[in-house]
C-alpha cells in the first residue's frame, strides 16, 4: 500500500528522536528550485536546506561527479593519501586565495576546527599562556550544536540543560564596535568569531562597515578574525563570501553547507601557513573529512557556482525580491520588516488575528512554497541561487496571495 504524508510523519515520530519540529511537508524529489512531496505536490523551495542547496537540488553536474567517483573510491581515511583530496584543496585554496585547506564534514565541525586552530596559534605564535586563550563571540550567534559551540550560545533552546559548558569565550553584542574594542584589550584574546550576517538569528545584517572595522580592530590587537561563512558563504549573499562585501579577508574562514551543493556533508577551514601549520600531524582530524567522494563532489559544486555565476544571480535577484517584499510591507500590516542581502532574506511578521510566522509558513506550503520560521516571528526566504527572475516573481505572487488570504 502506498504511504501518505501522514504515515511518514507518524513513522518519524514513533522511531526518531524529537529534536526537530518540521513543517508537515514530506518530500521525495527535488530538482533545481523545486521539491515534490509524496502526494506529488510541487513546491518552490525557499529554504534550500538552510542554504546548503545553493546550486539547486540534484544539480546534474554535481550528481554526475558523485556517481563517477562513487564507482571508483569513496573512503580511504587519512591514514593514506588519495588522488582527489589534493585536487580539492588546491581548487578551493586558489579559488579563495588561501595557502591551506583543512577538510571536515559538518559546519559545526568546521567551527570546532577553527576554534582549535585559533587557540593553537595563540599559544604557539601570540604567546598567550597555556589554557588561557579567549575567543570573543557575538550574542545571538549560531555556530552549530556541539557542546563547545552551544557553550557560547545565548539561545536557551540551544544551551539549557546541556551544561557544564566549555570555558574560554567572551560574549559581546553583535554589530557593536565599542564592545568589541573593549573586549579585544585583553591580551589573552586570540580570536573574534563572527557570522558576517547572523542567519539563524533571523538574518541580522550588521551596519555597513561593521565587518571591516571589526577586522581592523583585530589586526591592531594581533587577534585572528574568524568568519563563520557556513551559511553566508558561496554566493548566498550576492558575493562569493559575505565578507567580500566589505573587502575583508578573514584570517580563518569556515565553509560548509553549499560546499557540496547539499549532496554530502562537506566543510572546510581555510587559513594561511602561519596559522594552519600550527596544527601538526595527529592533532586533529576526522575519518570522513577529505574523503575522495566528498572532494569530487565539492569541486563540482564549486565549479557550478562559478560557471553559472550564482553569486551575481543572487545579487541581482535579491534586490528584486526585497523590492517586492517592501511593496507587500506597505500593503499588509502583518509584514513588519524586510531585510537581507543577496538571496538571504527575512520577513519579520507582526502577528495578526493570532496568526504567527508558523501559520504563514503553513499557508505558504498549501500554496506551493516552502519556508520555515526562525525565532517565532521571522520567516527566512532563501531559494536556491539557480532561481530565475520569472520563477522568483511567481514565488512572490504566492507570498502575496498567501498574505492576502490571511488578511
Ligand atoms: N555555522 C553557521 C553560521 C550555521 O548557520 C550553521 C548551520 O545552520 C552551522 C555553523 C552548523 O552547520 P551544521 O549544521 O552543518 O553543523
Amino acid at each position: 500500500m502506498t504511504k501518505s504524508s501522514q504515515d511518514f510523519v507518524q513513522l518519524e515520530h514513533e522511531y526518531g528522536a524529537h529534536n526537530y519540529h518540521p513543517l508537515p511537508a514530506v518530500l521525495k524529489k527535488g530538482k533545481g528550485v523545486f521539491l515534490w512531496d509524496v502526494e506529488g505536490k510541487k513546491y518552490y523551495d525557499f529554504l534550500s536546506a538552510y542554504s546548503a542547496v545553493n546550486q539547486g537540488h540534484c544539480h546534474p553536474k554535481i550528481i554526475k561527479a558523485l556517481r563517477k567517483q562513487a564507482k571508483k573510491l569513496t573512503l580511504t581515511s587519512r591514514a593514506f593519501y588519495n588522488d582527489s583530496l589534493g585536487k580539492f584543496e588546491k581548487y578551493l585554496a586558489e579559488m579563495l586565495g588561501y595557502d591551506k585547506v583543512l577538510p571536515m564534514n559538518s559546519g559545526a565541525e568546521g567551527v570546532e576546527t577553527a576554534i582549535k586552530l585559533c587557540r593553537k596559534w595563540a599559544y604557539e605564535k601570540k604567546g598567550v599562556p597555556e589554557n588561557e586563550a579567549v575567543i570573543v563571540v557575538c550574542r545571538e550567534n549560531f555556530h552549530g550544536r556541539t557542546i563547545t559551540i552551544i557553550s557560547v550560545s545565548t539561545d536557551p533552546a540551544s544551551y539549557k540543560g546541556f551544561g557544564p559548558y566549555t570555558p574560554g569565550f567572551k560574549i559581546i553584542p553583535y554589530n557593536d564596535l565599542k564592545e568589541l574594542e573593549s573586549a579585544l584589550k585583553n591580551h589573552n584574546v586570540a580570536g573574534f568569531l563572527v557570522e558576517p550576517i547572523q542567519g539563524e538569528a533571523g538574518v541580522n545584517v550588521p551596519d555597513d562597515g561593521y565587518l571591516s572595522a571589526a577586522f581592523d580592530l583585530c589586526k591592531k590587537n594581533n587577534i585572528l578574525f574568524i568568519a563563520d561563512e557556513v551559511q553566508t558563504g558561496l554566493g548566498r549573499t550576492g558575493k562569493m563570501l559575505a565578507c567580500d562585501h566589505e573587502g575583508v579577508r578573514p584570517d580563518i574562514l569556515v565553509l560548509g553547507k553549499a560546499l557540496s551543493g547539499g549532496v554530502l556533508p562537506v566543510s572546510a577551514v581555510l587559513a594561511d601557513d602561519e596559522i594552519m601549520l600550527c596544527i601538526k600531524p595527529g592533532e586533529h582530524g576526522s575519518t570522513f573529512g577529505g574523503n575522495p567522494l566528498a572532494c569530487k563532489v565539492a569541486i563540482a559544486a564549486l565549479k557550478v557556482l562559478k560557471d553559472e555565476r550564482l553569486a551575481e544571480n543572487a545579487e541581482r535577484l535579491g534586490k528584486i525580491f526585497r523590492n517586492e517584499m517592501k511593496k507587500l510591507q506597505k500593503e499588509y500590516d502583518m509584514v513588519e520588516l524586510v531585510r537581507g542581502k543577496g538571496l538571504l532574506n527575512a520577513v519579520v511578521i507582526r502577528p495578526k488575528n493570532k496568526k504567527t510566522a508558523w501559520d504563514v509558513c503553513v499557508a505558504l506550503k498549501k500554496n506551493g512554497l516552502l519556508a520555515k520560521p526562525t525565532h517565532e516571528h521571522i520567516i527566512r526566504f532563501a531559494p536556491p541561487l539557480v532561481i530565475t527572475e520569472d520563477q522568483l516573481l511567481e514565488a512572490v505572487e504566492i507570498i502575496h496571495d498567501t498574505l492576502k488570504s490571511i488578511k
